[in-house]
């Protein structure tokens, strides 16, 4: 089988990096190894993201299937007390913030209604499992070994090789990439649910609720009946509690923060209780002749904030840019032609990072931040605008006062 573009994980990422590229001409095949509908956790979406989401062409559906609104995001700090407020906001091209909004989604429909979108457009999904790269004699990649579901062996061979596979990280498992560095929220665990019966606001935003350093929780809508609910900790607190994840995960959400507690008196489960633990990591350089990583498959810094679906798209749409440039023959470095991508993708992480560890750090200076002194610079942050030429001054004093407590 011979594409342009082969993709490795029919995820968010890998479905939008599909779609864009056939934007921009270029013929691609993604592979999936998860039958879907399938669970997946990341429901939460920035103010940028839904826009890419309204950008592929998927509004109207978004709005048939009722997906809760979002407006911003509240952060409720120890006791319940001192909380703030980050709206959705976007910038017009005169830079006035005006308010918009933006989704909360249940993951299993989510991405199968982007990987369904692709399918409609004419793009091949196959179904199976991503083996290994495959070489020429000078080590680049030129394809994929896939196992399909029924068992057949299939070589794709293409000009450009994604990996969108999230946490499976594949490109780094083959040995491609920079090795997988821990990440600074590495030694946490989430432990989440979905559940029905709880308390709801008017607007269905995303709820934050600060307990102590590293241990939190999140409570986010998504749809009239059902609202998830996940409560994170240093790893060393959950193994201290010695309980089951169900018993930990109905404790917490008792225990928490009461802005919590008051919300969640009369709730049933309406999914088991998962958990997951060190999912923070970065790979450096995942980018080469032939090939580069999108979304989880190269770093994941820290869900408090929801950033994780803004990477995948973002990262989908700037990744096929450079790939339709790099097909006309437009490349300037050919030695590596996916530099200047990695440079954009690893600039808006970094930033993402930056604003993680000012919160962690300094939470009271962040709350000051993010209602008065910088509060237009955080709006952007938490909306997604990180890709600017230069930092804002909102995020150079928050560096500023990450690196002095080095
Ligand atoms: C606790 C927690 C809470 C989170 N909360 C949020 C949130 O509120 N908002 C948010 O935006 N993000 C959140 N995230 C992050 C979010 O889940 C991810 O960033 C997002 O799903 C990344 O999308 P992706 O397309 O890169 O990868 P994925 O969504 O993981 O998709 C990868 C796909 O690749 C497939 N795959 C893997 N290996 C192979 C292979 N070898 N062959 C074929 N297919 C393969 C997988 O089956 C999967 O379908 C959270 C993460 C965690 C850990």
């Amino acid at each position: 089988m011979k594409t342009q573009v082969a993709i490795v994980g029919g995820g968010p990422g890998g479905a939008a990096t599909a779609m864009f590229l056939q934007q921009a001409g270029v013929q691609s095949v993604v592979v999936e190894k998860d039958p879907f509908p399938r669970f997946h956790i990341g429901e939460s979406m920035t103010g940028e993201c839904g826009k890419i989401v309204r950008d592929l062409g998927f509004e109207e559906e978004m709005l048939q299937r009722r997906h809760p609104v979002k407006q911003g995001v509240n952060v409720y700090g120890p006791g319940g007390k001192n909380t703030f407020w980050v709206p959705v906001m976007r910038r017009e091209d005169d830079g006035e913030l005006i308010a918009t909004t933006t989704w909360q989604v249940r993951r299993s429909e989510f991405d199968q209604m982007l990987l369904d979108g692709a399918k409609e457009r004419g793009i091949p999904v196959l179904q199976g499992q991503a083996l290994e790269p495959i070489y020429d004699e000078d080590r680049t990649v030129r394809g994929v070994r896939v196992k399909l579901n029924d068992g057949e062996i299939k070589e794709i061979e293409c000009d450009v090789l994604v990996d969108a596979s999230g946490p499976s990280t594949f490109l780094n498992k083959a040995g491609l990439t920079s090795k997988k560095e821990r990440g600074n929220y590495d030694n946490q665990v989430a432990v989440f649910s979905h559940v029905k019966g709880a308390l709801r606001d008017e607007v269905d935003n995303t709820l934050i609720f600060y307990r102590q350093k590293n241990h939190w929780g999140w409570f986010i809508p998504l749809d009239d009946d059902v609202v998830s609910i996940g409560i994170v900790a240093p790893s060393e607190y959950f193994a201290e509690k010695q309980e089951s994840k169900q018993d930990y995960f109905l404790r917490e959400i008792q225990e928490l923060n009461p802005q919590l507690t008051k919300r969640v008196k009369d709730v049933t489960l309406a999914e088991d209780v998962r958990a997951v633990s060190n999912y923070s990591y970065e790979i450096k350089d995942f980018t080469g002749k032939g090939y580069l990583c999108i979304g989880d498959s190269h770093r994941f810094v820290d869900p408090i904030f929801s950033f994780g679906l803004h990477f995948a798209v973002s990262e989908a749409r700037l990744a096929s840019c450079a790939i339709a440039t790099y097909l006309s023959g437009e490349s300037e470095d050919q030695e590596n032609p996916f530099a200047a991508f990695q440079e954009t993708s690893t600039y808006g992480q970094d930033a993402i990072q930056s604003l993680v560890d000012c919160f962690w750090q300094h939470p009271f200076a962040f709350a000051v931040f993010a209602h008065s002194r910088y509060k237009e610079d955080v709006i952007d942050l938490f909306a997604g605008r990180i890709y600017a030429d230069k930092p804002s001054r909102g995020l150079i004093a928050m560096r500023n006062m990450v690196n002095s407590s080095r």
